[in-house]
């Protein structure tokens, strides 16, 4: 139990609190009518048996009933006005149940002068007023039974006496048809009051039930919007020294080195980018699972991105002895408008998990449009020849941390991600995502999604050839600030940017970066997001707010990889976002954007 739920025993006596309360409610506000007709039929009795009744009688009686109306109509005006906490409740109620006592002990008096009288006229008046007011109080006093059963017992046992004073048999009849009447009322007013009851008592559950329910709503709420701050926060927590591990890797890796070290190097960076790629994966799910994951809708060339995935997994599977072929089917459309990034990051799952579960034999991409309803859809197919899938693990091979068995995690690795934020990323794309398999033959997983054409064209040309790799770094020239506090950060950038050829000057806050970019020229300029000091976001504005710096190019280089971290760098002015761990490819990508490397020698 939290500190702010409250138990089970604790809701049931509120709940009983309300309805006790509401029941008191009930009597008050529907004495206002019952006052007033109590009198004007004590004015019509007095008048009418002015003649029968001692006149000193009468107007004592006449006056005790002003009295306790006038107290009764005092106090009820008092407590409607006021509407006392339900905690005083009980105090009211009792109050309320002595006022029908004196006014029924008043009536009950009025009954027994009145019925003194030998003639008929005045005794029918009486009999039939106390029945007529006993039946009113039948309804305005159920919501309290005790009330009314003490206005029963004080209103009708002078009249049932009076009866028994008659001579036998009449008075008996009488006074037995008065007993009958009375336990008529009262039990119509047992059963009118267990309606109340039961229906305040749910009304006052289902009120508890909404107010528990947006209680847990609002936790809920709360406990996620914590859960993404610690996503991100953990997120940027450890791509920094990841950023760190990686790039200190690559830099290793690139110079000289005995075998076995380079072979030492080469594991460490693999099992680097395990962990980083197992990062990501959590990352995306919780992502998904809390409804954050955008998805974007650009222009871009499916082939090419097919092409690309097939690029990537060419060493492995050569390495592997695999054939990896890739087949797009004439009419696919050149330009298409969707999310290129998660198509790509499906397509590596499913292309990743066929070259991963395949020893013999090849994996077969392949790619086809069809038109439905006026929408283009894609529909990609990953065919492999590898140890293919149980038919009663197929079932749940979707859900997330599942795999096949626990020997295969053992020897082919993994951590049971990839499918299931596959097939959320091709859901939230629009599409749907399948496996046929066949245990020892071989598996297929599919998807099609509704990827609309955006100028009519056809690529009939085959994969774009995978770039060359392993090319030596390009050179270029420059001054270049690093505004970075990790030392570790510091570290990597600094030596990735020296061996192509760039000055490099490190500012470890965002006051130094700010003072160093107004002192000196830059031909470039990176920029960490979260520093002790100021935010990369903020020191960019103020540089841009200096003037002269319009056009200095300023890139995001942040463990921060969120969308909406990028957005605030580019709403900041930056010119472009880097997310780390940084590799070198994507660093030598970005300077060619925005420095133009000097012509090669001997070229033109
Ligand atoms: P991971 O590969 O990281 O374990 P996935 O969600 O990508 O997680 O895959 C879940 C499981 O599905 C794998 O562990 C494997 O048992 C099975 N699987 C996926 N793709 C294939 C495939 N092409 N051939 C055989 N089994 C596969």
């Amino acid at each position: 139990m939290t500190a702010g739920s409250k138990s089970a025993a604790e809701v049931s006596r509120n709940i009983q609190l309300r309805v006790d309360a509401e029941l008191t409610w009930l009597l008050y506000r529907q004495a206002g009518f019952g006052l007033f007709s109590n009198f004007v039929l004590a004015l019509i009795l007095a008048a009418g048996l002015w003649t029968v009744v001692p006149v000193r009688a009468n107007l004592c009686w006449l006056a005790a009933g002003l009295a306790v109306t006038v107290l009764r109509f005092a106090t009820t005006w008092y407590f409607v006005r006021r509407r006392p906490q339900d905690a005083e409740h009980h105090v009211w109620r009792r109050v309320f149940i002595y006022e029908v006592m004196a006014a029924g002990a008043v009536w009950g008096a009025g009954a027994w002068i009145f019925l003194e009288t030998n003639s008929l006229l005045p005794r029918t008046l009486v009999i039939f007023v106390l029945a007529g007011l006993n039946a009113g109080a039948a309804r305005s006093l159920a919501s309290v039974p005790r009330c009314y059963f003490s206005y029963v017992v004080l209103t009708l046992t002078p009249i049932m006496v009076r009866f028994l004073q008659l001579s036998a048999p009449d008075g008996w009849i009488l006074a037995g048809c008065t007993v009958i009447y009375a336990a008529f009322l009262l039990n119509t007013t047992r059963l009118h009051h267990g309606d109340m009851y039961k229906l305040y008592r749910l009304i006052f559950e289902n009120d508890e039930l909404v107010t528990t329910l947006s209680d847990a709503k609002r936790r809920a709420e709360s406990a996620n919007q914590a859960k993404s701050e610690f996503l991100a926060t953990m997120s940027h927590e450890i791509r920094t020294p990841m950023n760190g591990i990686i790039g200190m890797l690559q830099l290793l890796g690139s110079s000289p080195l005995t075998l076995e070290q380079a072979k030492q190097v080469e594991v460490a960076g693999k099992s680097a980018d395990t962990l980083l790629r197992l990062l990501n994966d959590i990352l995306d799910l919780s992502r998904i699972e809390s409804g954050k994951l955008e998805i974007e809708q650009i222009e871009f060339n499916p082939a090419e991105v097919v092409g690309e995935v097939v690029a990537l997994f060419d060493t492995r599977s050569q390495a592997k002895a695999l054939r990896l072929d890739c087949r797009l089917a004439p009419g696919l459309p050149l330009t298409v408008r969707g999310d290129p990034m998660r198509l790509r990051q499906v397509l590596l799952n499913l292309v990743g998990n066929a070259v991963k579960f395949t020893d013999r034999g090849g994996v077969d991409i392949e790619v086809e449009s069809r038109v439905e309803k006026t929408v283009r859809h894609l529909r990609f197919r990953v065919r492999d020849t590898g140890i293919g899938i149980p038919a009663e693990i197929q079932a749940r091979l979707f859900e997330k941390f599942r795999q096949g068995d626990n020997s295969m995690t053992r020897r082919f690795g993994g951590s049971g991600l990839g499918l299931a934020i596959s097939q959320n990323l091709v859901r939230q794309m629009g599409g749907e995502i399948g496996v046929h398999s066949t245990a020892g033959v071989g598996s297929e997983f599919f998807f099609e999604l509704p990827l609309p054409a955006v100028e009519p064209g056809e690529l009939a040309k085959a994969v774009p050839a995978p770039a060359p790799q392993a090319v030596p770094p390009p050179q270029f020239h420059g001054r270049v600030l690093v505004v970075e506090d990790d030392w570790g950060n510091q570290r990597v950038i600094e030596s990735m940017l020296r061996r192509m050829g760039l000055e490099v000057t490190i500012a470890s806050n965002g006051l130094d970066g700010l003072e160093l970019v107004a002192r000196q020229s830059w031909t470039l300029v990176f920029m960490d997001m979260q520093m002790p000091d100021i935010r990369g976001s903020e020191v960019t504005q103020r540089i841009r707010a200096l003037g002269p710096y319009a056009k200095l190019p300023i890139i995001a280089l942040t463990a921060n990889a969120r969308a909406e971290d990028r957005e605030e760098c580019f709403a900041a002015g930056m010119n472009d976002f880097l997310a780390k761990p940084v590799r070198l490819q994507d660093l030598q990508a970005c300077l060619r954007r925005w420095i133009v490397p000097p012509p090669a020698p001997g070229g033109k």
